[in-house]
């Protein structure tokens, strides 16, 4: 694996064929986690899917599309047309160097955009592949670590989950539980303190370390198995 830390001769001489881009979020987090949850998840769960893949491993982007949390304290979010347009000029800086794959890994749920984005350019560019898991925790969906797996979306148990394993001086004791009785599509109707003012989704209680290590692991298996998948099938 090569990443941002290197010289520009050392990531030439080690040719990676495929270049790593964590996606997290800045944006609230409820009463118990900090604002920088995702992009926590994002640079983690990115370093080790490259380190397995040897690929190069880009510094995951911390903004994207949190404009659905924006009232609330310490959110930063981009614009869908940001987000996509940050995500093309990256591609293309890959492709102009003759790296073939950029592998997309997305830690927040909302960014919508980014599947579009890839079509556009999947299509656009023959001789470039942009490939994507569907979000990198739910990528991790067939194995049973989560007791409350469907029932949360944001700082629920996954999160609080990944969180006491990767960053446990930063998780505050109060957690609050709440499952709203409206689906996740009401994120685009109105602001998350509207549903909730806590901020949470789900049921952050059930969280703890012991989950958070199990479920990077299987993301990261999941992921990687995707990938080679993904290669495969694409030629
Ligand atoms: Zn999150």
């Amino acid at each position: 694996m090569v990443d941002y830390r290197t010289t520009t001769g050392d990531i030439k001489k080690a040719r990676p064929q495929i270049a790593v881009l964590g996606i997290g979020a800045i944006e609230q987090h409820g009463r118990h986690l900090p604002v920088a949850t995702d992009w926590t998840q994002a640079r983690e769960i990115s370093r080790r899917v490259a380190q397995e893949l040897d690929a190069l491993l880009l510094p995951a982007l911390p903004y994207s599309m949190s404009e659905c949390h924006g009232p609330m304290p310490g959110t930063v979010w981009l614009k869908p047309a940001t987000l996509s347009a940050v995500l093309k000029d990256v591609a293309r800086s890959l492709r102009e160097q003759g790296i073939p794959i950029l592998l997309v890994l997305n830690a927040h749920g909302g960014n919508f955009v980014l599947e579009p984005t890839i079509q556009e350019l999947n299509q656009h560019y023959p001789d470039f592949r942009v490939i994507m898991p569907g979000e990198v925790w739910a990528a991790a969906g067939d194995e049973p670590i989560y007791e409350t797996a469907g029932q949360g979306i944001h700082a629920e148990e996954a999160e609080t989950s990944m969180q006491l394993y990767l960053n446990p001086q930063d998780v505050k004791a109060e957690r609050v539980d709440y499952v709203p009785p409206v689906g996740r599509e009401y994120l685009d109707y109105v602001f998350m303190p509207l549903i909730n003012p806590e901020g949470t989704w789900g049921l952050p209680s059930y969280g703890t370390a012991e989950k958070g290590e199990r479920g990077i692991a299987a993301q990261v298996r999941a992921i990687v198995a995707f990938v080679h998948a993904a290669l495969e099938a694409l030629g």
